[in-house]
């Protein structure tokens, strides 16, 4: 079976399954060992059947040496004495004591007519548990490859917003979002452009935040508030989410204040896919006011929402912003 492994996909690209599959291969194979019968389905230098590794890592100058390097046991077994099929005939220096240790391991070794079995030696039962292994897979994937950036879940599903938001927040922040320089890296031919200021190519930084058009409307919505202007210098999305601070005026406001990055993302992606797919062309200011109106609907989806909606109009945020976004 050993012999149909495709070899590991080491490229950016390929089928996620395939590439997880393979991953673990490599991790199944150390907990495998032979038992040899007829020594037909187990390969004489690759597997581990003799010892604790296979031969060719125990002796790897005699396996330099090997012609039969693919070989099975049985390959090598003729007339009740084990033939190497080395290609020197008379090994020297280093690759004669392997000789002499190899003959130490086979002298006790024969062929009988049983079948080869496979054995598990990473349980006492020598049994192959699904559980077992995914528990090392789970062990050794922490040990090794600890996450650098873990995927900031509580950014994205912990915010009062609705459900389909928060599964474009979660593409969003993954990078993988449909903007135009996401299309062309998978071959898909679009119009590259900003349709905000159609000066710069679209990509999710320019889109959500380095846009003179959409700078302007971060301005507009938070600009009256102190020490909010380091916020908006940071890097990406994920850091103005994570530095998006508290207010702390009227639950009307901390309501509002709370949702406006979120609102003004997904006003900001519904606009462009409008003007993209409908040829409508809003204006900045009808973008800030769409802000505006979702974080009032949103309110709803608050703890304290109905009550808040009872005790409160739109009007007040449309045209008292920012008074109630800084509880003056
Ligand atoms: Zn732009």
């Amino acid at each position: 079976m050993f012999e149909y492994v495709p070899r590991k996909v080491a490229t950016p690209y390929g089928w996620g399954l395939w590439r997880g599959i393979l991953s673990a291969y490599v991790n199944f194979v150390e907990g495998l060992s032979f038992k040899v019968g007829n020594g037909c389905n187990v390969r004489f230098w690759l597997d581990e059947w003799c010892g604790d590794a296979p031969f060719s890592l125990q002796f790897p100058l005699l396996y330099r040496q090997a012609s039969l390097k693919h070989g099975v046991v049985a390959d090598h077994f003729c007339n009740g004495s084990w033939d190497l099929h080395t290609r020197r005939r008379r090994p020297r220096g280093g690759e004669a004591q392997e000789m002499e240790s190899i003959h130490v391991f086979l002298r006790k070794k024969t062929l009988g007519d049983e079948h080869d079995e496979w054995r598990w030696k990473l349980q006492a039962n020598e049994t192959f548990s699904v559980k077992f292994f995914y528990s090392k897979l789970l062990r050794s994937h922490r040990e090794f490859s600890p996450p650098r950036n873990p995927f900031p879940y509580k950014l994205v599903w912990d915010p009062p917003i609705p459900t389909n938001v928060k599964f474009f927040l979660w593409t969003l922040l993954l990078g993988r979002v449909l903007t135009a320089d996401n299309l062309l890296a998978r071959g898909i031919t679009v119009d590259a452009n900003c349709v905000f200021c159609k000066e710069a190519s679209e990509s999710i930084f320019h889109l959500f935040m380095g846009c003179t058009v959409i700078n302007r409307a971060w301005q507009s919505l938070s600009g009256h508030v102190v020490n909010l202007d380091g916020i908006l210098l940071q890097q990406d999305i994920k850091g103005v989410l994570e530095s998006w601070p508290k207010q702390s005026c009227s639950n009307l406001g901390n309501a509002v204040w709370q949702t406006l990055p979120y609102a003004f993302l997904w006003c900001t992606w519904r606009m462009r896919n409008q003007r993209i797919f409908r040829g409508k062309d809003t204006s900045c200011s009808e973008l800030i006011k769409a802000i505006k109106l979702t974080t009032w609907e949103w309110i709803e989806v608050a703890k304290e929402g109905d009550a808040l909606k009872r005790e409160h109009s739109v009007a007040e945020i449309l045209l008292n912003w920012e008074n109630v976004t800084t509880g003056d």
